[in-house]
């Protein structure tokens, strides 16, 4: 479809009008509809990304406001994946949402990674983004990763063959060092800069554009004003990609990792 919508990227030398088709074509789930989830649903949507998977069991809370775009005060206690689909709608009604109102566990992941070309991770659990790191290795979906604290974030992009999360950081934290959100606070427009920049990468990858950050790391301090990216190798022993890898199985996930995300084997 010639949609005037799109026409300022299909002028793009990446997109054109087979990227634009391309986009079209498209599916991705979005995990967690928060902070990160909210800016990459509505610049997805907007882009022109045909089909959406919006994934959520949460209703919307008055604390979700500073920072939660997709979502108003009249959608106060809706669950979230209802509230996003409304809006995401009432911005394009062509789009195919699929708006799943669950939990990402050990048991459904494949069904929602499976299902989709591309996974965004928008959750705040770090169990979940190892579950879904160790999906998206195992079905050789990409997979693109951000989180946020305070005034900064992260962002990495994990691709098939390529270094994944657990190349990273092996597995979660403690949980006695983890600091969430609700403890420790969170500036609206940090999520926002950590959700553009997940947006970006889903498009790239879609639309196969150079360069996506798989191997290396943005970081972002917006209170310092500081963002770097950093560079790192995939791990010869890493637990999910690499040959000699222990979780080998979505089936049998949870006699190989731990509730919390640590290798049990
Ligand atoms: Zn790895």
């Amino acid at each position: 479809m010639n949609d005037a919508r799109h026409h300022r990227q299909r002028i793009l030398a990446e997109v054109g009008e087979a990227g634009q088709q391309r986009l079209e074509r498209a599916s991705v789930a979005i995990v967690g509809l928060g902070g990160l989830g909210s800016p990459v649903a509505l610049y997805l949507a907007a882009a022109g990304v045909g089909r959406l998977g919006l994934i959520d069991d949460q209703p919307v809370e008055r604390s979700n406001l500073n920072r939660q775009i997709l979502f108003e005060e009249g959608d106060l206690g809706h669950p979230k994946v209802d509230a996003a689909a409304r809006r995401l709608r009432a911005l394009d009604s062509s789009l195919r949402l699929d708006a799943r109102q669950e939990n990402v566990r050990a048991s459904n992941v494949e069904a929602v990674v499976a299902e989709y070309d591309l996974v965004v991770d928008g959750t705040d659990s770090f169990e979940t983004k190892f579950l879904l790191n160790d999906a998206a290795v195992l079905l050789h979906k990409p997979l693109v990763h951000g989180a946020v604290l305070q005034w900064g974030g992260q962002v990495t992009t994990v691709l098939p063959d390529e270094p994944c999360l657990r190349c990273l950081f092996g597995g979660p934290p403690d949980p006695d060092d983890i600091q969430t959100c609700e403890e420790a606070g969170i500036i609206g427009s940090a999520t926002g800069v950590i959700g553009s920049v997940m947006a970006e990468e889903a498009l790239k990858v879609l639309l196969k554009a150079r360069t996506p950050l798989s191997g290396r790391i943005f970081q972002h301090d917006g209170l310092a004003g500081e963002s770097r990216v950093t560079s790192f190798p995939r791990d010869p022993d890493c637990p999910v990609c690499s040959p000699r890898a222990l979780i080998t199985d979505l089936a049998r996930y949870e006699e190989q990792v731990s509730p919390r995300g640590q290798v049990l084997v």
